[in-house]
């Protein structure tokens, strides 16, 4: 098959030919119809995030926010059949520890690891997804193969942290800091749930983006005094900060944008520079009531709440795709991403 393949870090991606996945007896095979090219991905290329033990060994196939048609099955597979229209969930699970069986999923830690990190991955032709009968989400007739991609990893991880885990509140104030794909997706599902939201960035591009998503006010967060101007703005500050992103310039302003007991959820993780670490201004928090919130993909069991609001239409995750590319595009667009230059996001879906 072909595959756009990792040979060394932070150097172009190789197009090469792989062999062709098989199934183990739990396992499915696609034929990767559309996969998302996510900031997580530029992570792994850069090799970040071997603080906390990502290790990848190249050459690696990349790749999580993936939408494709089963063409084989192993032979203990029940629930999907070849020709079934399909997605996964990024991070795969076991189906029977606690976390399974108590509805996190995306808290397992007995699964085979996440796609594209853990095993190969969607920058290709085809790929195998593990424990398939626990780990493939079917899609509805309702959503097509490029909405599927982009709930990927980026829109279902906002959707989870946005809905689940922050509980965003009709009428509330959100701020959201950082306008990537994950950053667009947490306002597009916010202002679905009624709140208003403050989208913050320092490009205005992506600004203007985060007005056709429904954004109430944008601010450029270039003069550091955004979160000055969200406590004006809302007298006292926000309900709710969102930092997208994962970096100190916008975490630290996010937390200073909330009213008393407001509740930040950190949705990106760090690069290198922060290794994992952002220093947090501990005692106004303490002070303030404020919550913390750590968040993390989405359990597969929210899938089929996420998939009928997209399939009604209410949410729209297709709507953030503003780059559609062939697979030899790849690399080009995780270059684009070192300096922030890709919008919304990007798909491929010519193999
Ligand atoms: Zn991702
Ligand atoms: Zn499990």
């Amino acid at each position: 098959m072909k595959a756009a393949v990792l040979t060394q870090f932070r150097q172009p991606l190789e197009m090469l030919t792989m062999p062709d996945p098989k199934p183990g007896p739990d396992d499915a095979v696609l034929e990767v119809v559309c996969c998302g090219i996510c900031r997580s991905d530029w992570h792994a290329w850069q090799e970040d995030w071997t603080w906390f033990g990502m290790k990848i060994k190249p050459p690696h196939i990349l790749g999580h926010e993936i939408s494709g048609r089963v063409i084989e099955v192993g032979k203990n597979v029940r629930s999907y059949k070849v020709g079934d229209r399909v997605t996964a969930a990024f991070h795969t699970a076991c189906g029977h520890c606690f976390a399974c069986s108590t509805g996190h999923s995306n808290q397992c830690t007995s699964g085979s690891g996440s796609i594209g990190f853990s095993f190969q991955g969607g920058f290709a032709q085809y790929v195998s997804i593990p424990q398939a009968d626990v780990n493939l989400v079917r899609l509805p007739d309702a959503v097509d193969d490029m909405s599927a991609a982009a709930l990927g990893c980026r829109f279902m991880t906002a959707y989870h942290g946005v809905i689940e885990r922050a509980a965003v509140q009709a009428g509330e104030w959100v701020a959201v800091f950082g306008l990537g794909g994950v950053g667009l997706s947490a306002l597009q599902i916010a202002v679905a749930a009624g709140a208003q939201v403050i989208a913050v960035d320092i490009s205005d591009d992506k600004l203007q983006a985060a007005q056709v998503e429904g954004a109430a006010v944008t601010i450029n967060g270039k003069s550091g005094a955004a979160h000055k101007e969200i406590k004006a703005l809302t007298k006292g500050g926000v309900n709710v900060s969102v930092d997208a992103l994962g970096i100190a310039e916008t975490a630290l302003p996010a937390i200073g944008s909330l009213r008393r007991g407001g509740r930040h959820l950190q949705i990106g993780m760090t690069s290198q520079k922060e290794q994992g670490k952002i220093a947090l201004p501990v005692d106004s928090m303490v002070q303030q009531e404020l919550s913390f919130i750590g968040t993390y993909g989405c359990p597969v069991t929210s899938y089929p709440r996420l998939l009928s609001l997209v399939a009604s239409g209410k949410l729209n995750p297709k709507r953030l795709v503003k780059d559609i590319v062939s697979l030899d595009q790849t690399s080009d667009v995780l270059t684009a991403m070192t300096n922030y230059s890709t919008m919304g996001l990007s798909v491929i879906n010519r193999w």
